[in-house]
């Protein structure tokens, strides 16, 4: 399998990337990691023109800690920066552990947040973990810059609000209340293996009493989503291992998945069901946000 011939451009700026993916529209591409892009280009998937990497725009590079804005990661920062990021391993360890538990060390090493956000994968382990710790993206194009919750990006699979001129350039999680957050995976092998199921959880307890929760759910809705009904449910209760597992019933009732060859839809619900149980007593328990 070969690569479709194509320009190759690499910006030292994101003034400059916008103006070039401005100039050329649809024609062209962001390069990040390169970890899916070059998989469909070389399946024949996308032929893009010209390639944009953002290899030398080192803006879009680091993890840091911003007073007023809370932690700041650069879309080009990889799976790896993120899991020995000390900014992220004192303040939201599960967003390490997300990222420890993707993919192998090779992808790790190279695929970034930008990446996997921006290819909008119903599957993909990131979003959850960071919509449920009410993460904002920043959008920068020719003509200015946005920010967005990262919940309100995705608009479908493969699909996403960000516009050909666009550049995400980082991903913002507030300072919060949170006391104990956490991401569970249940894929088909222990490494390496796309989300069957994926479930979120941030929670914030007092005096054993769930006072705010957050719950969010990948690989079973054309997008990621929030469980709200759930969250709901358990809101400013007791906690109990009842309540936990109604909190469960009823994320399992609020999505939706498809039936494929990793899993029937029925089989997703309960998974759906049985993680978010044990995520929200994981994030109880381990306190840590
Ligand atoms: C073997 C293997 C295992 C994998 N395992 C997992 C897994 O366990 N969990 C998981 O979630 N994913 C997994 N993936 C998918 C993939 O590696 C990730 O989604 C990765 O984060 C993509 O990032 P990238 O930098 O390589 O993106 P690229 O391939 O460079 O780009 C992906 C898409 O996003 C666009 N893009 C990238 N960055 C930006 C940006 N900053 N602004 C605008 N557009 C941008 C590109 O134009 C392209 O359309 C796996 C992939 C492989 C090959």
């Amino acid at each position: 399998m070969y690569l479709p011939d194509f320009d190759y451009q690499s910006p030292g700026s994101l003034k400059e990337a916008c103006q070039i993916l401005a100039a050329f529209g649809s024609r062209a591409r962001v390069l990040a990691g390169g970890t899916d892009l070059m998989i469909k280009m070389k399946h024949g998937l996308l032929a893009p023109d010209v390639l944009v990497s953002l290899k030398n725009i080192s803006q879009l590079a680091g993890i840091g800690y911003v007073q007023g804005r809370g932690v700041v990661i650069g879309a080009r920062a990889t799976h790896n920066d993120l899991v020995n990021s000390p900014v992220l391993q004192k303040k939201y360890l599960s967003v390490c552990e997300a990222a420890h538990h993707m993919a192998n060390n090779q992808i790790r090493n190279v695929g970034t947040v930008g990446g996997n956000i921006v290819n909008a994968v119903p599957s993909a382990d990131l979003p959850p973990i960071l919509i449920a710790l009410n993460a904002a993206v920043k959008l920068v194009g020719a003509d200015g810059e946005r920010e967005l919750p990262l919940e309100s990006f995705f608009t479908g699979p493969n699909r996403s609000v960000i516009g050909t001129d666009e550049i995400l350039s980082e991903i913002v999680i507030p300072d919060q209340t949170s006391t104990g957050s956490t991401y569970m995976k249940f894929g088909l092998r222990r490494s390496g293996a796309l989300a069957v199921v994926g479930v979120a959880v941030a929670v914030t307890v007092a005096g054993g009493v769930l006072k705010e929760a957050k719950i969010a759910l990948g690989a079973v809705s054309p997008t990621p989503m929030r469980a709200v009904k759930a969250e709901e449910l358990i809101r400013g209760r007791a906690v109990t291992d009842e309540l936990l597992e109604e909190a469960g019933v009823c994320a399992a009732g609020e999505c939706s998945p498809i039936s494929d060859i990793r899993g029937s839809k029925e089989y997703r619900q309960d998974m759906v069901r049985v993680f978010t149980r044990r995520a929200l007593r994981r994030a109880i328990n381990e306190g840590h946000v």
